[in-house]
């Protein structure tokens, strides 16, 4: 079978997608209570049931890439900063239920007030970029650039999909949190304040940032391999460097390919391609346009009719797309089905269970944040929102 986005689901991607069902797929995921069947055929009833019930209380976030059936009870969408805004500008919902990963929940819950609760529907939703650096494995590397007499003139730019304890990092050292609208406007920053970037967790946003938007070569980039002694660089190789990248990627943007890009020409001459600035260099070099999720959106809306594209970017949002402009040819730039998994985790039986427990006066899967490291990353955060304007 082949959708009209021109991939083919694997068996896997299926089941992410809530058509097959695995009895042990719930294995390793805390989840302290009778999740609803996801055959139950009430379940968008009872969604908008306690919805109903929870009334202003309630605010309900989406990322772009959640599902379809969970973004239909989303009461704003967006990417993780526009959601931590947007919860924040709703000091009147004492519940703040957010459909996206858990270091979104996290920058929600730093950024809303004391008496607001964010739940998470489903613990498990994590992200594997924000899981490659560890608050020990950077207190580890910032004692080696320390070491090398470096962490004095070093300023940490740390992307917004990090954990609030690599936040609250970034705070306490004088750095700023970025996101990939305003990667390019942060690296400037930094590098007015200091000599080098140390570039948290996502290698790609870094380089693609310093060298296709700053003019940086790539010799001017290091990258630190937390698995190997003192990062696998030597002082010398430190001292040089204008960015130090962390070794992270995002397991979805990290999966296209120069081929992928290349493939899609030849099948489509008229194409044009656009990527995440997530994706690795070289696929960001070969596409036509980059930019972050909320200028891929302007993008396509802003695209004539007749106009064809592939999409580098996370495959739910891509789906959306397509359907909301039939006047477009709109496909996935991999042949292959490309979730984000974890995402993918939060469906419509998390989303319920979720719910109806707040109706019955319980918060589960509350994401707190202890009140020092939520200090230091507001330093942080606020450093990013007193960045000039582009
Ligand atoms: S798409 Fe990538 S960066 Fe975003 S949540 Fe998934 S793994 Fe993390």
């Amino acid at each position: 079978m082949t959708t009209d986005l021109g991939v083919e689901p694997t068996p896997l991607a299926l089941l992410l997608l809530g058509r097959q069902s695995d009895p042990a797929s719930e294995r390793g995921t805390a989840c302290p209570g009778e999740l609803p069947p996801a055959s139950d055929p009430d379940l968008v009833d009872r969604a908008r049931a306690a919805k109903d019930a929870l009334g202003e209380r309630l605010f309900i976030l989406g990322h772009h890439y959640q599902r379809d059936e969970v973004i239909q009870f989303a009461d704003v969408t967006g990417d993780s900063f526009k959601l931590a805004r947007d919860a924040a500008a709703r000091p009147g919902a004492e519940y703040v239920v957010f459909c996206g990963v858990h270091f979104m929940a996290e920058s929600a819950d730093i950024l809303t007030g004391a008496h607001q609760q964010v739940v998470l529907p489903d613990l498990a939703a994590g992200c594997s970029m924000a899981d490659m650096a560890s608050a020990e494995q950077v207190a580890e590397a910032w004692d080696v650039l320390t070491d090398a007499g470096l962490a004095g003139d070093t300023v940490p730019v740390s992307y917004m999909n990090s954990s609030a304890a690599i936040k609250g990092f970034t705070g306490r050292n004088g750095g700023t949190i970025c996101t990939s609208s305003n990667a390019e406007v942060a690296l400037r920053w930094a590098l007015g304040k200091g000599q080098r970037v140390l570039f948290l967790p996502d290698q790609h946003l870094g380089r693609n940032t310093a060298v296709g938007r700053l003019g940086l070569s790539l010799d001017d980039c290091v990258v630190y391999d937390p698995r190997k002694p003192a990062g696998g660089l030597s002082v010398e190789q430190l001292r040089d460097a204008t960015m130090v990248l962390w070794k992270g990627h995002c397991s979805v943007h990290g999966r296209f390919s120069l081929e992928c890009v290349h493939d899609v020409r030849r099948r489509l001459p008229d194409v044009q391609v656009l990527v995440h600035p997530e994706c690795r260099h070289e696929v960001v070099g070969a596409a036509d346009l980059v930019g972050s999720t909320e200028f891929i959106i302007k993008t396509i809306e802003a695209a004539p009719a007749g106009s064809t594209w592939a999409i580098g970017t996370e495959l739910n949002l891509v789906s959306r797309l397509a359907k909301a402009h039939p006047d477009k040819t709109i496909v996935f730039l991999d042949k292959t089905v490309c979730f984000c998994s974890t995402m993918n985790r939060i469906d419509l039986p998390h989303l319920v269970w979720a719910l109806e427990s707040l109706v019955d006066g319980r918060v589960v899967n509350r994401i707190e944040v202890d009140p020092r490291t939520a200090a230091d990353a507001r330093k942080a955060l606020d450093q990013m929102l007193a960045l000039p304007a582009r």
